[in-house]
């Protein structure tokens, strides 16, 4: 069998359908969860797949593997990632997997493996890719059975959500799988709901479904404007992650909406742990503080959050890419759907343009400079070795995050992309400029191809 190896990421599975992602390695990862399962004592598993064109190729060659183990498989049709973790809970099973390439590009596709309920560890995951190169599978024959899950997962939300009066919204579903469920749920909460961009269509006619990246929101906050909108809200290929667009068309980026929600939480529960990843503000930290919880920084990662709010019981997590983890009347699991009828809650509940009192920086949006797979660890190794702070907090737990005292640069290898991962953040402009540039200098030494940033 041809094996990329680089598919087994940190957090999840992904690579090029059809190149990477081919019949036989998708087989052979089916038999491998399929024998997985049943080991744990597991005897169906489900899957769910998002609307990408390799998608119903991927769940063919997947099940047929699945099957083959003697592991039954619940098929639960096109859905976003958030649905499939919601059905973990609610079918029969607590395991499965959804097929989805998130918000990369088309040509990609991707699994998110999910046991007893809790997403894959790294560890994990190795155990899969070990179990697929040795062969190390059961047999037997399984069925597959089809469960629908929406109607369900709708009303979950819409138990749980109250909002104190009607809300005109805007929402930009970018042709991912938010568009088979975001708007029906936001109408039964209430809402007069305009959509972008609702139809399920791989090829990502209109723009990426990424909402981290502004040029992706163009048209939500045209859209917000145009329609004199409370509140624009974008998800991701998958709908995991929410991205915010203010009344006024300003973006609102996930560090800034968690100030938001970190004052929300802690409000019903005082003492609340928050965590998030080492990308976002310290301003962040610093509300939550203020508001008497207490603040917990991440690796950054889907499953990384996870694990620090199940091993703290924390109440909220919160990463800037967009994935939003509610702990808090809510099973704990990242949701940009459910993400956003919490900030239309927030946003029904005030009488003014909340966005406009949340504090803010001069800051960066994430900078992402590219490096190769097998080369970029080894940079950001070289650099915190070679580099030398003064006057200055170092966390080092995903990269490096120096704090000086008038703000704030990091470097780190992403998990999931060729790029090296920078951002910034300080109280004038002219103290942004001078943490860049000491980067900059520092990196230059130890990645000489580096272009200023
Ligand atoms: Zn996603």
């Amino acid at each position: 069998m041809e094996l990329n190896e680089h598919i087994f990421r940190a957090n999840d599975i992904r690579g090029v359908s059809y190149r990477d992602l081919t019949e036989e390695v998708i087989y052979k990862l089916g038999k491998a969860l399929g024998s997985e399962a049943q080991d744990r004592g597991i005897n169906e598993f489900i899957i769910g797949r998002d609307g990408r064109l390799s998608s119903p190729d991927m769940f063919e060659w997947l099940s047929s593997g699945v099957i083959s183990t003697g592991c039954g498989v619940i098929d639960i049709g096109i859905v976003t990632s958030p649905m499939f973790y919601h059905s973990t809970f609610w079918l029969n099973s607590s395991s499965g997997v959804v097929i989805t390439g998130s918000h990369n590009p088309g040509e990609y596709n991707g699994f998110k493996i999910v046991f007893n309920n809790q997403s894959t560890s790294s560890d994990e995951i190795l155990l899969l890719k070990k179990r697929m190169l040795n062969n190390d599978f059961k047999d037997g024959s399984g069925m597959i059975r089809g469960e629908a899950i929406e109607e369900s997962y709708i009303n979950k939300i819409v138990e749980n959500i109250n909002l104190e009066k009607k809300l005109n919204i805007s929402i930009d579903c970018g042709n991912g799988a938010a568009g088979v469920v975001a708007k029906k749920v936001y109408e039964k909460l209430g809402c007069n709901v305009v959509e972008l961009f609702g139809e399920l269509d791989g090829s990502f006619p209109n723009h990426h479904p990424d909402p981290s990246r502004i040029e992706n929101m163009q048209d939500l906050i045209d859209s917000v404007k145009n329609n004199d909108s409370s509140i624009g809200l974008a998800f991701d290929g998958d709908a995991d992650r929410l991205g915010v667009i203010s009344p006024d068309g300003e973006m609102i980026y996930p560090d800034r909406q968690m100030i938001l929600f970190a004052r929300q939480v802690i409000q019903s529960k005082p003492n609340a742990k928050v965590v998030f990843d080492v990308k976002c503000s310290k301003l962040l930290s610093d509300e939550i503080l203020k508001l008497g919880g207490e603040p917990l920084i991440c690796k950054t990662g889907h499953t990384f959050i996870k694990q620090k709010i199940r091993q703290t019981g924390a109440q909220i997590g919160g990463e800037m890419s967009g994935h939003i983890f509610f702990n808090d009347r809510w099973p704990g699991y990242d949701d940009g759907i459910y993400a956003g009828a919490r900030m239309l809650e927030i946003v029904a509940a005030s009488e003014n343009n909340i966005f406009i009192n949340i504090p803010n920086m001069v800051s960066t949006p994430e900078i992402n400079i590219p490096a190769d797979d097998d080369k970029k660890f080894k940079i950001v190794d070289e650099f915190i070795e070679n580099s030398k702070f003064t006057e200055a907090n170092i966390v080092d737990i995903d990269g490096i995050r120096v704090e000086f005292k008038k703000g704030w640069g990091l470097l780190r290898a992403s998990n999931t992309s060729p790029v090296l991962v920078l951002r910034f953040e300080a109280e004038t402009k002219e103290a942004l400029d001078n943490i860049k540039n000491i980067f900059y200098q520092n990196l230059k030494k130890v990645y000489p191809e580096v272009r200023n940033f």
